[in-house]
């Protein structure tokens, strides 16, 4: 089926198990799906903006409502709807970082991170994740004092994964935050994987400002995100315009510069608001999803040679793998080489894993039910068994 003469009609997760990292948190609720027809069109939330006109102010939908109830639910002073948790990078870096100025990341950090601070002109440096990989409250204290011996000052801000990409770890934010404060660096709590996932506070975590991603972890259509601060921080990055037009002396209200005035006008907020009490609920369940992980991984690891990378026993869904004695094996002999395993998996309705992956790979089960866990974990044991492969 075709979108009329447009694109394929994508029913990916209608016909499958979809362990994609990122795409599992992402996955809009039925109450969004009605909200993304209800609002497609363009500027749909505009219907009733009055003055002071901008997006937060929205009575109607319940727009400014949904600002204070996400800021509640993530424990900040302020937050802002931005478009993904990259936009909300953007916005901190471009209001602290000069030319020149010395960012802390870590070597877990996302590449979005990285290119905020590149387009600010600051340089990066990586606090390097332990043997364990996961970041020290002592590695982060190292990497400034060797800034500090370097450059000649403080780096200027902190990005903080709670949880990395790369492995799915918890990093003990609140001691690394704590290193920071020390030596008055803010820190920006990255939560793409966190925030709509399991419980976020950011005041009780010490975060001057938290980042979340709408399309990945908040079950909205993308671009979406969210964009928390304290107080104390709220009128540096959400500082409104002073800007005037030289002919008309027109000026512009109280337009906030880093958000471009207005930011989600449409379907991504609508969606991101129906979706929210689903998110909020879903938060306080999070032992199911790491159950359903934790039964997964076990299937895997019972597959003689599997190697799990990421932290043990598991405190995300997120998961890093090594087959490299195991799948990859076989796929050595196998006739469709590297692509037995995923094209096995998909002959069983079950997607989302890097194609031709049999050494090192990610999969997040976060979403599917206990029914559809017990059946991914039979399938990886089954492709072994078919395979030669001595499970235990
Ligand atoms: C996915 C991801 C991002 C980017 O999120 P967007 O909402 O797509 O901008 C940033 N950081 C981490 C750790 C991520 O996993």
């Amino acid at each position: 089926m075709k979108c009329g003469m447009g694109p394929e009609v994508r029913d990916l997760e209608e016909v499958s198990i979809n362990l994609d990292p990122i795409q599992a948190g992402g996955r809009l609720t039925a109450d969004a799906m009605k909200a993304v027809i209800a609002y497609g069109d363009g500027y749909s939330v505009c219907d009733h903006c009055v003055r002071p006109n901008r997006l937060d102010y929205i009575k109607k939908p319940g727009i400014e409502q949904f600002h204070k109830d996400l800021a509640g639910f993530i424990g900040m002073d302020q937050v802002r709807v931005v478009p993904g948790a990259r936009r909300g990078f953007q916005a901190v870096a471009r209001t602290y970082i000069c030319k020149g100025d010395p960012v802390l990341v870590t070597s877990l950090s996302h590449y979005t991170e990285f290119l905020a601070i590149e387009e600010s002109g600051g340089i990066p440096f990586e606090v390097q994740a332990g043997e364990d990989r996961i970041v020290s409250a002592d590695a982060v204290a190292e990497t400034i004092e060797e800034v500090i011996r370097r450059e000649g000052r403080n780096p200027q801000l902190f990005f903080l994964d709670h949880v990395d990409y790369q492995f799915g770890n918890f990093h003990p934010v609140r001691d690394l935050i704590k290193v920071a404060h020390t030596y008055d660096i803010p820190v920006l709590y990255n939560g793409a994987y966190t925030v709509g996932i399991i419980p976020v506070n950011g005041r009780d975590i010490g975060a001057d400002f938290v980042v979340g991603s709408g399309h990945k972890s908040m079950a909205a259509p993308a671009p979406s995100g969210v964009l928390g601060t304290t107080s104390e921080r709220s009128d540096e990055v959400f500082r409104t315009t002073k800007v005037r037009g030289d002919r008309t002396g027109r000026t512009f209200g109280i337009k906030e510069v880093e958000m471009m005035g207005c930011t989600l006008m449409g379907v991504t907020l609508i969606g991101m608001m129906a979706s929210f009490p689903h998110v909020k609920e879903r938060v306080r369940h999070w032992d199911r999803e790491l159950s359903n992980a934790e039964m997964i991984l076990g299937s895997l690891l019972s597959i003689e040679g599997t190697e799990v990378l990421s932290e043990y026993p598991r405190r995300h869904t997120l998961t890093r793998v090594d087959t490299t004695k195991s799948f990859d094996v076989v796929a050595k002999k196998h006739k469709k080489k590297g692509f037995f395993f995923t094209s096995s998996l998909k002959e069983k309705g079950i997607t989302g894993i890097i194609q031709g992956a049999t050494r090192v790979w990610k999969y997040n089960p976060y979403g599917i039910t206990r029914e559809q866990a017990q059946y991914v974990a039979l399938s990886f044991r089954e492709i072994a068994q078919e395979n030669g492969l001595n499970t235990i």
